[in-house]
């Protein structure tokens, strides 16, 4: 029936017609669903290798999570690092990224991206995204500087994305249009994608390739529950689109999935501002105290960890505590003081009466840290200890956010999209949060940048792939 569908379909787009009651059809060389980072790159250099491109997007705005994103993507041997003498290599790239994963990724995955990075970096200034490389402060498991930002963050990628596409008379982009399922024929060749218009109608867009950059699952609370418990009750900052369609596609074709455990979270977060706090008031000394006054991590950890760290304890917040060198090198505070949600005191007693929770257990927290900092080490391991822990102390609530999860379907190296028994899946290839990625199971395994990493990197090489069906 579904040949007979498609050949139907195929007459349609031979005999020209564009529409068919209201069954629109349109034919293209590449269809690509989802119009965030991976979509567009994929869209712009598919149109580059000479294929005409139509980008489907459910959303009324092109952009998704890389919109939302700090635009920070790292890459290793680029002429920023070589202005400022920073040596950095593709095999430290790729140790970086296996560290927290324990060597457990893929490492065709890894290297792909470590060596791709810079070349991509390059094509996406060419576009006219200006990076910044970000020095200061290393990031945790990132042993040089190497993370790029870009101006404007997500939104400035984004702009200049579209701004190409846009001028691009190869790409055809349709908002509002949520692909809603793939087309095989009957050989299991994938060869386009079913979707609805705006206004409620089918439409059918048939095409050589199919490239599926739906990004994760971060919005779709049933898969959330099931592959990443270790989440739940994390402040909702992922994209609206995010809700697994190209993952259920393609496992429906009998695509293996990967990965499904891990994720972005970040923390310190306040739900109050809908903010980032300030990561580094942590790394200066900074302690977490839950509700009922404990201390429960090393708090000189990766952000993502600290994440699930915090969602994890009562009610899904912690209390960020700082003393009085920390707040005079935390320049937010002033801010978080006029919005109302910083407590201040002298004793840990006082704070715990403000904060509601038991003094004593406050009390012999700040008692056990200030041992810790004698001795150099503390309960947790911690190390990165400050010199002295003196009032006045200030306490914020913070919790940790779910931003983007990166596990999804296997592809190969040229971003086509494999089968459980390591086929392929003809005509379908796959890029960014709806790939398997490659920073492994959980919270704790996510290194920074590599979100916008396998978007850009995969985005591009799925889009060359595609226009030349390899
Ligand atoms: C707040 C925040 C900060 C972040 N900061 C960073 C950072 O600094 N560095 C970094 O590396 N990573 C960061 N990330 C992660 C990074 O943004 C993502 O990993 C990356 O943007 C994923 O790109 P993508 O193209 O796969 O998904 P997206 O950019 O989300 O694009 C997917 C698009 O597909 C659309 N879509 C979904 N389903 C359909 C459908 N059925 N039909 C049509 N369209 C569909 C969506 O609406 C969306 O527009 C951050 C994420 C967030 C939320």
């Amino acid at each position: 029936m579904l040949k007979n569908l498609l050949c139907v379909v195929l007459a349609i787009v031979l005999l020209s017609s564009t529409l068919v009651g209201a069954q629109s059809v349109m034919s293209a060389d590449v269809v690509v669903v989802g119009g965030g980072g991976s979509g567009l790159v994929a869209a712009l250099s598919a149109a580059e290798a000479g294929a005409k491109v139509v980008v489907l997007e459910k959303m009324a705005y092109l952009g998704g999570a890389t919109m939302m994103s700090g635009g920070v993507m790292p890459a290793a041997g680029t002429r920023y690092q070589e202005e400022l003498g920073i040596e950095d290599s593709v095999e430290a790239f790729a140790r970086d990224i296996f560290r927290p994963g324990h060597y457990s990724q893929r490492r065709d995955l890894v290297y792909t991206v470590a060596n791709n990075a810079k070349d991509v970096l390059e094509w996406l200034e060419g576009l006219g995204v200006k990076w910044t490389l970000v020095t200061g402060h290393l990031r945790i498991g990132q042993t040089t500087f190497r993370n790029h930002e870009a101006e404007g963050k997500g939104q400035g990628i984004i702009n200049v994305l579209v701004e190409n596409v846009k001028k691009n008379e190869n790409i055809t982009v349709l908002l509002d249009t949520p692909g809603v399922g793939l087309i095989t024929d009957t050989d299991g060749v994938v060869r386009g994608v079913a979707a609805r218009t705006k206004d409620g109608e089918d439409l059918t867009i048939i095409a050589d390739s199919t490239i599926l950059c739906t990004s994760g699952f971060a919005a779709n609370a049933e898969m959330v529950a099931k592959y990443i418990p270790s989440i739940i009750g994390a402040y909702p900052m992922f994209a609206p689109g995010a809700t697994g369609d190209g993952i259920i596609w393609g496992v429906k074709l009998g695509a293996a999935v990967a990965n499904m455990g891990a994720y972005q979270a970040y923390a310190p977060f306040s739900r109050e501002l809908k903010q980032n706090l300030d990561l580094y008031a942590l790394y200066r000394g900074g302690i977490l105290v839950n509700k009922n006054g404990d201390r429960f991590t090393n708090e000189y950890l990766g952000y993502s960890e600290l994440g699930t760290h915090i969602v994890n304890q009562p009610d899904h917040i912690a209390y960020m505590i700082i003393d009085a060198e920390n707040a005079k090198n935390t320049p937010a505070l002033a801010g978080w003081e006029a919005a109302g949600i910083v407590k201040k005191a002298d004793t840990p007693e006082e704070l715990a009466e403000q904060l509601g929770i038991p003094p004593a257990k406050l009390r012999a927290v700040f008692d056990d840290y200030v041992e810790g900092i004698k001795q150099g080490e503390d309960r947790f391991n911690r190390t990165k200890l400050p010199k002295e822990w003196k009032p006045p102390f200030y306490a914020v609530e913070a919790t940790g956010d779910l931003r983007h999860t990166q596990g999804g379907l296997v592809t190969d190296t040229d971003a086509r999209v494999l089968k459980t028994d390591g086929e392929i899946i003809p005509g379908l290839y796959a890029a960014g949060g709806v790939t398997e990625g490659f920073t492994s199971a959980g919270g704790p395994a996510y290194m920074s940048g590599t979100g916008l990493l396998q978007a850009f990197v995969f985005g591009r090489i799925a889009g060359q792939s595609a226009a030349l069906r390899k």
